[in-house]
């Protein structure tokens, strides 16, 4: 009699299994990472100072300090991403001719080798902040497109913030001169916005799924954005 009790039990054990080992797979992002400025001097410094592996375990730390920041436990509350190529190139132009450090677009992030060649400091220290800050920019919402680019930037340097890997010469709690100047101007606004309310950059960036509106910071803090802002100034005494 104790025998077909054990045999569910095993059938019910194999189930559980297979179902939890394909819940592991449809969570699971890989991350191709691939230098392809291996002869110009600052892909040479990726591979003997960073490494693929490195920055590969770095989009994964990324990808998870994000999930947790935003408050997206399930996959049904994130993008549905699968693969997040990294490509080591010799530049990046903008169509304005402005060459940048590093770039996201359709969830692949361009990282300019120039840039780590010329970098002064600590070129490691550099790469991982700069993996947060475009990680962000694959998994945050941008309300369809409409949200400000300095809201999205600030956004972006927040995470870069809360994973301790700030820049050289980052603004400081109380510098800009506008809330959506962007980058880490906005980053300090928003990390001053995240202390009236725990867990604010979440829910704006939750409300940011399908659109944007000016009044989700009305909505969220009872205030307007630019009240906050002279609040915040205030604060910092400028
Ligand atoms: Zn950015």
């Amino acid at each position: 009699m104790g025998r077909p009790a054990l045999m569910i039990l095993v059938i019910s054990l194999v189930t559980l299994s297979a179902l939890h080992g394909m819940i592991i797979h449809v969570e699971a992002v890989d991350y191709v990472v691939t230098n392809q400025a291996e002869t110009a001097p600052g892909g040479i410094i990726f591979n003997n100072q960073i490494g693929a592996g490195y920055a590969q375990q770095t989009m994964d730390a990324a990808t998870q300090l994000i999930w947790g920041l935003f408050q997206q436990a399930t996959a049904a509350d994130r993008k549905d991403i699968t693969q997040v190529p990294l490509l080591i190139v010799e530049n990046i132009v903008l169509p304005n001719g402005q060459s940048v450090p590093a770039a996201t677009s359709n969830n692949q992030i361009l990282v300019n080798a120039g840039y780590l060649n010329s970098y002064m400091g600590d070129v490691k220290q550099e790469f991982t902040g700069i993996v947060y800050h475009e990680m962000t920019h694959v998994w945050q919402w941008n309300g369809a497109g409409q949200a400000p680019i300095g809201l999205t930037e600030g956004i972006a340097d927040f995470v870069r913030l809360k994973a301790n890997y700030p820049a050289n010469g980052w603004a400081q709690p109380g510098d800009g001169t506008k809330w959506d100047e962007g980058y880490s101007v906005t980053a300090r606004f928003l990390d001053y916005c995240d202390g009236l309310r725990n867990g604010f950059v979440a829910e704006l960036n939750k409300k940011m799924r399908d659109g944007y509106n000016v009044n989700f910071f009305m909505d969220l803090l009872g205030k307007s954005v630019d009240q906050l802002w002279s609040d915040y100034k205030a604060k910092y005494g400028n």
